[in-house]
């Protein structure tokens, strides 16, 4: 079997971590396994290599900070990789450049056009465990790139992708994916099998124990994804495809995104392609919109609302001040204190009033909703931050998910 492992930081977090995932990457060669390995940085890492930036300057140039926060993964690679070597086993470490894991020119949050197998392959039929540097590319004229916060799991699937492993194993801080962050909701549950369009879902609404993009690629190219401990042999939660169970499931998990920020333009002029000139200067500039609400006033203009990463809240309202001027537009405002919360379910596709059930529990709790946005299997709601915990827990226990999955009901 050809299997791909990713350890994230707090499973590399320290030495004895390091050796204890060693271990664990030397039982799966000693069953006979050919192992490739991706690590994310030293827990805690990235963020100070970020803080050193900031602390100097106010906006460090985006390649230079791709240069400094991608060291992170060379130590910890080189660390396990020496791990195994002193256990007896062959093992090589190696970066983004070496193999070549391709990718465009977006610095910090770059996307990957192409993983390179030869020397992978060629390593592995020599008989070496790979230590591969996990959230680091390298552009065609030979840059450093990293894929944005998380990005060893991207790295880890394409990796799985590419070369046709068996299985991609994501270990971390929890045993598996549960119906909620259990960090914030303790009566969450662990879900053991969840399709790839429903973990898309939960990922880019805010779960972050998978990177959403890792999810594109393992549902793209059917990469069945296991995310499971480090700290333990019991099996985790299995990303697959969608089969009838899930169907009837009507909501799997609830899930929040505080790091993104409302931006809001009142008085747009209500003329063809205003939106395509907004949203595409936004564009232009490699930032990501989120939900967009648009509505018409009486006096002919309209008032657009949308939500952008909170990182580049800065960057978009200078953007669109920028456009002011040009295209009229009355008056500009925005709020970072908000958060989305929402919840997702394969099954709410065939069932009516699951976005009514939740404004409503909403509502009772006097949390006040800004924003809706749905899809065939999700709502999203955006709401005051500081209602953020209350409002997951609320409706993780309105929806039935503190308890088993057969007595759920609407
Ligand atoms: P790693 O460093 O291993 O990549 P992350 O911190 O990125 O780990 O992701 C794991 C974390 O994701 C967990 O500690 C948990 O707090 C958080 N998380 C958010 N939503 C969920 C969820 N639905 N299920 C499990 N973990 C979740
Ligand atoms: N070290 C990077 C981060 O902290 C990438 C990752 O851990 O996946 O975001
Ligand atoms: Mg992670």
């Amino acid at each position: 079997m050809l299997v791909v492992q990713k350890y994230g930081g707090t499973s590399v977090g320290d030495l004895d971590r390091i050796r204890n995932v060693a271990r664990r990457i030397a039982r799966y060669r000693d069953e006979g396994h050919d192992v490739v390995v991706v690590v994310s940085a030293m827990a805690g890492e990235t963020d100070r290599l970020l803080k050193l930036a900031y602390n100097l300057v106010e906006e460090p140039s985006p390649r230079e900070l791709d240069m400094l926060v991608s060291t992170g993964e060379q130590v910890s690679s080189a660390l396990l990789a020496m791990a195994l070597n002193a256990m007896g086993y062959s093992a090589k470490a190696l970066l983004a450049f070496q193999i070549p894991i391709k990718t465009d020119e977006l610095f910090g949050k770059a996307r990957i056009r192409d993983v390179a197998t030869a020397r992978l392959k060629e390593e592995i039929a020599n008989g070496n465990i790979l230590i591969i540097a996990g959230f680091q590319g390298i552009t065609d004229s030979g840059d450093i790139t990293t894929l944005g916060r998380g990005g060893s799991d991207t790295t880890a699937v394409a990796i799985a992708a590419a070369l046709g492993a068996d299985v991609c194993e994501i270990f971390t801080d929890v045993d598996g994916v549960y119906t909620a962050d259990p960090r914030i909701v303790p009566k969450a549950r662990k879900i053991e099998k969840i399709s790839y369009e429903e973990m898309l879902e939960l990922a880019s609404m805010g779960a972050k124990v998978l990177e959403i993009r890792s999810v594109e690629f393992a549902k793209i190219y059917g990469v069945p994804v296991h995310v499971r401990s480090s700290f333990t042999d019991e099996p985790g939660t299995m990303v697959v495809e969608e089969d009838e169970s899930m169907e009837k499931v009507l909501v799997s998990g609830v899930a929040y995104n505080r790091n993104e920020a409302r931006i809001s333009l009142y008085g747009v002029p209500d003329r063809p392609g205003l939106a395509a000139k907004i949203f595409g200067t936004i564009a232009d500039a490699g930032i990501v919109v989120d939900m967009i609400i648009q509505t018409g006033r009486p006096d002919g203009r309209a008032d657009m609302t949308f939500t952008v990463p909170k990182t580049d809240y800065k960057a978009t309202l200078k953007l669109v001040d920028k456009l002011a001027p040009e295209l009229s537009i009355e008056k500009i405002e925005g709020d970072e204190d908000i958060a989305k919360v929402s919840i997702v379910g394969a099954g709410m596709r065939a069932h009516p009033g699951v976005a009514a059930k939740m404004f409503q529990v909403l509502a009772d709790h006097g949390i006040n909703i800004h924003m809706i946005s749905t899809s065939e299997i999700k709502v999203s709601c955006v709401i005051d931050e500081k209602y953020t915990e209350l409002a997951v827990r609320a409706l993780h226990e309105a929806f039935g998910l503190d308890r088993a999955p057969e007595e759920e009901t609407l």
